[in-house]
């Protein structure tokens, strides 16, 4: 079934689709297209392909310039080909799933016939798409902390490393905070485990709050967190470290044993060009170590730890 969202409008065609077609006016699509179509969607489960696929396919159809795809609950957004004035969007669903909203672009308006070629083509992309969203979904189920969503170690190492190379490549600054709730064992001693879990997962929220996009909030162990802080220098990276302190201080919990609030501590380092990812993690974490033992609920910077340095340049002498 294919029915409107908001009616049709000069600039904007909203519809939902649906694997079965009832359409008006009808399709004119020759079934080998739909057959090709549907075989070479079946190639990939990898969503941005897929959709590369799909427009490769429908523009021998179609005129397009382009296509956007957005799922909200995955927060994937791909784009292919050029945007352009013009836009017929559409809702990708089964009775079950919701699989996305889908708009295509060019600098011409789009006809009646060829809207409902664009409606039939899609008919086809419908289980492909349902197939690869379930298997994005494993695949980041994979690298993330089921009790937090934060990335898991596996995530950490392999997208550290990655960004280290790319910030040495590019010459860019690159920086990372290594937090630790503090006594963090006396909220699970005073108001029981499940409140321990509570306040992790909005730590981990609040975290991501503080961030931009392009970083990444890590759970390294138990109550202890990295955040990946990309093109940023120790001054920016000092600047969100308060603020993700600031704001984990903020929260306020409260169960039947009563209210609580936690702390954390912070040790913030920046990236060096001879710095592997065990050189720049190991001084975050000696920086959290200072925070700790200077009394905690505080941030650290490594570059602001002069004995730090000195036991490095030593160590160079030896
Ligand atoms: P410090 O300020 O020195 O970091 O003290 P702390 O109490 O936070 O540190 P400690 O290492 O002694 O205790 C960490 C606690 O974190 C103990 C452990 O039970 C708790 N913890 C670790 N992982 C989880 C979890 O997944 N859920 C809950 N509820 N607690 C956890
Ligand atoms: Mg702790
Ligand atoms: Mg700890």
């Amino acid at each position: 079934m294919v029915s409107p969202m908001n009616g049709r409008a000069e600039l904007r065609d909203d519809k939902v689709i649906t694997p079965f077609g009832d359409l008006a006016p009808r399709p004119d699509i020759r079934p080998e297209v739909l057959l090709r179509l549907s075989g070479k969607l079946q190639t990939t489960l990898e969503l941005s392909q897929l959709l590369e696929i799909f427009l490769e396919e429908i523009q021998q159809a179609v005129l397009i310039d382009g296509l956007s795809f957005h799922h909200e609950p995955s927060n994937t957004s791909i784009a292919v080909g050029r945007n352009s004035l013009h836009t017929a969007n559409y809702r990708l669903q089964t009775q079950q799933d919701y699989m996305g909203d889908i708009a295509f672009h060019r600098s011409t308006r789009f006809r009646e016939h060829e809207l409902a070629n664009i409606e039939g083509l899609m008919t086809a992309l419908v289980y492909p798409m349902r197939n690869a969203l379930r298997y994005h979904e494993a695949l980041a189920a994979a690298f993330r902390d089921p009790l937090t969503g934060a990335g898991n170690r596996v995530a950490l190492d392999k997208t550290l490393n990655r960004e280290i190379e790319l910030a040495k490549r590019h010459d860019q600054a690159l920086s990372i905070l290594m937090l630790d709730l503090d006594h963090f064992k006396r909220v699970n001693d005073e108001f029981g485990h499940s409140m321990g879990d509570k306040v992790l997962k909005e730590a981990v929220n609040a975290m991501a709050g503080c961030i931009r996009q392009t970083d990444m909030c890590f759970r390294y162990g138990g109550e202890e967190f990295l955040i990946m802080l990309s093109s940023a220098d120790q001054a920016g990276a000092l600047r969100i470290a308060e603020r993700v302190r600031m704001g984990i201080g903020q929260m306020l919990f409260s169960n039947s044993k009563g209210s609580l609030q936690v702390t954390t501590s912070v040790g913030c380092a920046t990236l060096q060009m001879s710095d592997s990812l065990e050189d720049i993690v190991s001084r975050a974490d000696a920086a959290l170590y200072v925070a700790k033992d200077q009394g905690r609920n505080r941030v650290i910077c490594d570059l602001d730890m002069p004995f730090i340095e000195k036991e490095e340049s030593q160590h160079t002498q030896e």
